[in-house]
C-alpha cells in the first residue's frame, strides 16, 4: 500500500504553560499542506525500511517505531521529499502514515482512538497527522479537534538552512512569554486564523539569522509571514497560486497550498506515486 505523508504549519500556536510531566501545554490550529514525503508499505516476514536520506535509514526512524509498536513486520520504502528537521512535522507525517499503512495492509481494522493512541506515544504531533485537514490541537498534541476545512490557499515555505532544535527552542522559552488567554480558542474556523507562534521570539533570540527568512518573504511581497511550529521554517500566506509561484521563485522557498482531510488521507493500492 501506498500514501503521501504530508507537512502541515502551524497557523496558530500558543503555549499556554508547561505541566508537571515537563511538556509544554498548547493550543494551536494545524494544517496539512501539499508538501509531502511518499511512503509504501507491503507486509513481510521481516521488518525493514529504504529510505533515499541514508541519515534516516536507520532503526530510530519513526516509520520502524510505529510498525514495533503495533507488533508488525514489512517492507517500507521511504521517499523523503520535505526537509526534516524543520518544523514542517516530517518524521511525525511519515509515522501516521506508517500506523494507517500498516492498519490496512494487515487488516487489523484497529478502532481509531486505539490508533490515536499509538500515535501519541510515538511523538506530540502524530496525532493530528492521523486527523489532517485543519485541526484544533490541544494538550502536548494529543488533542485533536478535526475542523472543517479552510478554503484552500496558497503559501510559501521558506527554509534558512541553519539548524534548530526543538528543545533548545522550548528551553529558550521565557514563562512570562506564556499565554493567559489563548486567541486559537476563540478561532471560528471559517477563515484563517491571525498567525501567531508563542515560539517565533524564542527562536528568533536563539537564531538571529531566520529573521533573515522572514525580510525575504515579507520583502517579497507576504505580508502575513510566522515561524511553523519551532522552527527554521518560516511561512508566508499568498493570496493566489501565481504570487506564491513568484514568491518562491524570488525567494529560493517552496510554493505550497493546504491540503484538505480526504487528500490528506488517501491510500492507495499500488507501490509507489
Ligand atoms: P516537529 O515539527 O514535529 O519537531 P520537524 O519537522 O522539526 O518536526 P522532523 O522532520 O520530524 O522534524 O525530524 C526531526 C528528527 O526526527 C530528525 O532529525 C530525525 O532524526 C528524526 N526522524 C525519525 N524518523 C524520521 C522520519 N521518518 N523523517 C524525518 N525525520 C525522522
Amino acid at each position: 500500500m501506498h500514501g503521501l505523508a504530508y507537512a502541515k504549519v502551524n497557523l496558530t500556536l500558543e503555549i499556554t504553560g508547561k505541566r508537571p510531566d515537563g511538556y509544554h501545554e498548547l493550543i494551536s490550529v494545524m494544517q496539512t499542506i501539499s508538501l509531502a514525503d511518499d511512503l509504501s508499505f507491503e507486509p513481510a516476514p521481516v521488518l525493514s525500511l529504504e529510505c533515499d536520506v541514508p541519515e534516516l535509514a536507520n532503526e530510530d526512524n519513526l516509520v520502524l517505531k510505529a510498525a514495533r509498536l503495533l507488533g508488525q513486520t514489512g517492507r517500507f520504502v521511504l521517499r523523503k521529499r520535505m526537509p526534516f528537521a524543520a518544523g514542517l512535522g516530517g518524521g511525525s507525517s511519515d509515522a501516521a502514515l506508517a500506523l494507517r499503512l500498516i492498519d490496512e495492509a494487515c487488516h487489523l481494522h484497529l478502532p481509531p482512538e486505539r490508533i490515536v493512541e499509538a500515535g501519541a506515544k510515538l511523538g506530540s504531533d502524530v496525532p493530528f497527522f492521523l486527523y489532517g485537514g485543519t485541526a484544533l490541537v490541544g494538550g502536548r498534541g494529543e488533542r485533536v479537534m478535526p475542523l472543517p476545512d479552510l478554503q484552500a490557499r496558497w503559501l510559501v515555505l521558506l527554509n534558512p538552512g541553519v539548524p534548530l532544535s526543538t528543545a533548545a527552542v522550548y528551553g529558550a522559552l521565557d514563562p512570562a512569554e506564556y499565554v493567559a488567554s489563548p486567541r486559537s480558542q476563540y478561532w471560528t474556523g471559517q477563515d484563517v486564523p491571525p498567525l501567531v507562534n508563542t515560539l517565533e521570539a524564542a527562536a528568533l533570540r536563539l537564531e538571529p539569522r531566520i529573521a533573515a527568512a522572514r525580510a525575504r518573504l515579507v520583502e517579497a511581497g507576504l505580508p502575513a509571514v510566522l515561524l511553523s511550529g519551532s522552527g527554521p521554517t518560516m511561512f508566508g500566506l499568498a493570496s493566489d497560486h501565481a504570487e506564491a509561484e513568484r514568491v518562491a521563485k524570488a525567494t529560493g522557498g517552496i510554493a505550497a497550498r493546504f491540503v484538505g482531510r480526504t487528500d490528506a488521507l488517501a491510500l492507495d493500492y499500488s507501490a509507489s506515486a
